[in-house]
């Protein structure tokens, strides 16, 4: 099986050519990497049918490697440099910090416009709002649907900031992909395959949130079922998970999931403190904790009146204590190496 081809030092762009050329005569793609020292070229797809030796008698070609994990695309080892997303000028990836703020749930157009003007005031670069709403009771506030789908347009396009909306089923994924610039795809549809294709087949990005029970293999692995049909612009999103206790906590937020995710993958990793803890009251201290641990970004919930909110009001920031999170984490995050 051969998924990565490692040029010689010294090798000279026909070379690099000629093993391209044979990749794709193979029908297979190739991915160029070209590092300081040397040029790394990657084969996209089932190359279990490949021996080592058709590229190994190849011209400048130092090595030939197997990638033995399932999420070949996700990993590091096939991708070695950091995926970085652009999003009209907003970098997210390695290097940069972006904070993704506003509602749980978009409730009027007042409501989302307040806050949308008063996180991007404040250095939030993404307005989050949810539209359609998957919750654990049917008869809970499930979301204004599309009419909450105009409101975010609206908004976007008053105040010229990008947004991202949640999306729950491959139907829904065409008219949000329209107004939004990220697709979220919740904790309770990370395992959703349908959807993971569906997304994967449409150009923008995917904020892609762990499911509060799954492993960090499962999650890689549903990272690739979206990279696999083409689009590699996936963030993934720590977002809490299910422990022995809930006593104080909704969930417990996995720090550790940042530095193992980080060296596992190239994708950005970002970090999601409202669902994470639950409280308002941690999500500050768990916002330094996770910019502390590398993380590439905060996803945060802000609500104008968090006691009126149809949902998630006990987690949810005031604006006074966004201001407080955002003069706290800008130094950290600076002194972590990120531009913010
Ligand atoms: C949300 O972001 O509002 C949300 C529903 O998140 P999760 O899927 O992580 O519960
Ligand atoms: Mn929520």
């Amino acid at each position: 099986m051969a998924d990565l081809i490692i040029m010689r030092r010294d090798a000279t762009e026909e070379e690099i050519k000629k093993v391209v050329e044979k990749i794709e005569k193979l029908g297979f793609k190739a991915h160029i990497s070209k590092g300081t020292e040397r040029t790394i070229i990657g084969i996209i797809g089932d190359t279990r049918g490949i021996s080592d030796e058709t590229f190994r008698i190849l011209p400048g070609v130092s090595e030939v490697i197997s990638i033995l994990k399932e999420y070949k695309l996700t990993s590091r080892d096939f991708h070695p440099e950091d995926t970085i997303i652009d999003i009209n000028g907003t970098k997210i990836g390695e290097g940069y910090f972006v904070v993704m703020a506003g509602p749980c749930s978009v409730e009027n157009k007042t409501q989302l416009y307040e806050t949308a003007k008063f996180i991007k005031d404040k250095g939030a670069k993404i307005l989050r709002g949810a539209v359609f709403k998957p919750r654990t009771s049917p008869y809970s506030f499930l979301g204004l649907g599309p009419e909450g789908l105009k409101i975010v347009k609206e908004v976007k396009e008053e105040l010229k900031i990008p947004v991202i909306t949640e999306v729950l089923s491959p139907e829904e994924v065409e008219p949000v992909a329209e107004v939004s610039d990220i697709l979220q795809i919740g904790t309770r549809n990370m395992f959703n395959y349908r959807l993971l294709q569906r997304v994967g087949k449409i150009e923008k990005p995917v904020l892609l949130k762990r499911n509060f029970s799954a492993k960090l293999s499962e999650f890689l692995n549903c990272a690739e079922y979206i990279l696999k049909e083409g689009n590699s612009k996936v963030i993934l999103c720590e977002r809490g998970i299910r422990t022995f206790d809930s006593e104080f906590t909704r969930n417990t937020l996995d720090l550790s999931a940042i530095p193992v995710l980080k060296k596992e993958t190239h994708l950005p990793v970002i970090v999601d403190p409202s669902h994470g803890t639950g409280r308002r009251d941690l999500v500050i201290p768990m916002s330094k904790a996770a910019i502390a641990a590398g993380a590439d970004g905060l996803l945060i919930e802000v609500h104008p009146k968090p006691e009126e909110a149809l949902s998630d009001g006990f987690q949810s920031l005031t604006l006074d204590m966004f201001e407080i999170l955002m003069k706290e984490i800008i130094p950290l995050a600076k002194l972590m190496g990120k531009k913010i």
